[in-house]
């Protein structure tokens, strides 16, 4: 295992480096989450106004069948006036017909209006859609920003990975499964310089007696009992 520290520190290394082009990947995660919000924003603006139009449509159609209705009502009393002979039956059919009138009148305006307030709901999805469109062309050059970074980063990482492929093909199977252990734990790192001459480098438990004099000589890898990662004197690393 010491032999291979050299190795093993070097693709330390190169696993820091890919993690840090991945950290910088990350790190267009939140600008291209708020683009997509501002998106999903103007796209729900855009569906509450065709819902609009929808809810207009079926109280016009709502409003156009209490109207036949009550045409149809109506025509029933002309035709019984016809018939009538008492007067004052004949004044009651009168006077709902008059009622009736107005009531039509009234509703038949409200129709109008119905139309109008159609017109409106079609006007604000119109307005809806162009404020999607324009935010969408808005958002363009900021997206093809990030996507070229973002691309080059991907280019960086894919080179990067390859380079850590590379020498951990150098390393024994044992190291190599050992550090790749380490590095699936909860420490950042697998392998720490011993601090201060007797503790571990991530956690500062001090590194006990019997195997104190390994690490301090250079002769040795010592795993830290208490985080698991391997500590090795950064004064005596063996030449590769
Ligand atoms: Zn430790």
């Amino acid at each position: 295992m010491l032999a291979e520290l050299p190795t093993l520190l070097e693709l330390q290394e190169k696993d820091r480096f890919v993690e840090a082009i991945k950290g910088e990947l990350a790190a267009f995660e939140p600008a291209l989450e708020e683009l997509d919000d501002a998106v999903r924003t103007a796209e729900a603006q855009v569906e509450a106004a065709r819902r609009g139009i929808d809810e207009a449509g079926t109280s016009r159609t709502q409003l156009e069948e209490r109207i036949e209705n009550f045409r149809q009502a109506q025509e029933r009393r002309r035709q019984r006036l016809e018939w009538v002979r008492g007067a004052k039956e004949a004044a009651n059919l009168m006077a709902e017909l008059d009622l009736g009138r107005s009531v039509l009148a009234r509703e038949e305006a409200e129709w109008m209006r119905s139309a109008d307030k159609m017109q409106e709901a079609e006007g604000r999805v119109t307005e809806a859609e162009g404020l999607l469109e324009e935010l969408r062309a808005s958002q363009a050059a900021a997206r093809e920003a990030i996507a070229a970074k973002q691309a080059e980063c991907q280019d960086r990482l894919q080179q990067a990975g390859a380079d850590r492929e590379e020498t951990a093909k150098r390393l024994s199977k044992e190291a190599l499964s050992q550090y790749e252990r380490i590095r699936r734990g909860r420490a950042p790192l697998a392998l720490y310089a011993m601090h201060g001459g007797d503790a571990c480098g991530h956690c500062f438990t001090a590194v006990p007696m019997h195997r104190r004099q390994e690490l301090q000589s250079g002769q040795g890898i010592v795993m830290c009992e208490a985080c698991g990662v391997l500590i090795y004197n950064a004064e005596t690393i063996p030449a590769s």
